[in-house]
């Protein structure tokens, strides 16, 4: 179950949105596939605010735009409720992070351990369908609890990587998973292929969401390492805010 955490007067929400009990999508505009990233450094000034903006009951800035370019910084792209992506921003699933997921798994097996990335990528228009539904189902104030804005998922960047104990689908996007054997496993070992765990316990004002044992964030090897050494978040790698 999702668990709803008041930090600083700023509502904490699941990033995972997607009901993440659902199957994963596939079907997700695999027509984006491979196109041509560009690398756009501070690409916009959507980071000007300081640190005394205002945000709404779901933790999201008042006024902030759907912004034209996606940010990134030193190549890193960064997406969180500071940095919200484009519409037209659809790269579809990252197949260097599948590859790296891959080999992750190989490893695993050798702990008997098989993972299952259970969400990667969703467009834009996905997460909008999404959200749109679960206002009309619940209102936006408790949609907000448990679904990303359109623009807001991480999983829009094709890097974001929802993962799983094959076998033990119980505990998908469960706090519980971080408590299993597996996930354990997953925390020590994901940052040798890659993954950071995005939004760690005790970072929560820094990455602007609850802890989630679940989402892991493809940044590549070294990049990964050095975060994990350290302890320490992407938002607080790249100097920029949640
Ligand atoms: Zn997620």
């Amino acid at each position: 179950m999702r668990v709803i955490v008041i930090m600083g007067g700023v509502l904490m929400m699941s990033a995972c949105d997607d009901s993440t009990k659902n199957p994963p999508n596939t079907n997700d505009n695999p027509a984006y596939q491979n196109s041509t990233k560009s690398t756009k450094e501070n690409a916009t000034n959507e980071g000007s605010e300081g640190s005394n903006v205002k945000r709404d009951a779901g933790g999201y800035i008042v006024g902030k735009k759907i912004p034209k370019k996606e940010h990134y910084v030193n190549g890193i792209l960064l997406a969180n409720k500071m940095y919200p992506m484009p519409k037209n921003f659809a790269p579809g699933e990252s197949t260097e992070a599948r590859a790296a997921f891959n080999e992750l798994n190989k490893k695993a097996a050798k702990a008997n351990f098989t993972f299952d990335a259970f969400s990667t990528y969703r467009s834009f228009e996905r997460q909008e369908t999404l959200y749109n539904n679960y206002v009309a189902r619940d209102g936006a104030e408790k949609a907000d609890r448990y679904s990303a804005r359109p623009g807001f998922s991480e999983h829009q960047t094709g890097l974001a990587f929802d993962i799983g104990e094959i076998g033990n689908a119980g505990d998908y996007a469960d706090d519980r998973f971080g408590d299993t054997a597996a996930g354990k496993w997953l925390a020590k070992n994901a940052a040798d292929f890659g993954f950071i765990m995005r939004y760690p316990e005790g970072k929560e004002k820094i990455t602007g969401y609850q802890f989630e044992s679940w989402h892991f964030r493809y940044v590549g090897q070294s990049i990964a390492q050095e975060i994990y050494k350290n302890n320490s978040t992407l938002e607080e790698y790249l100097h920029e805010k949640g």
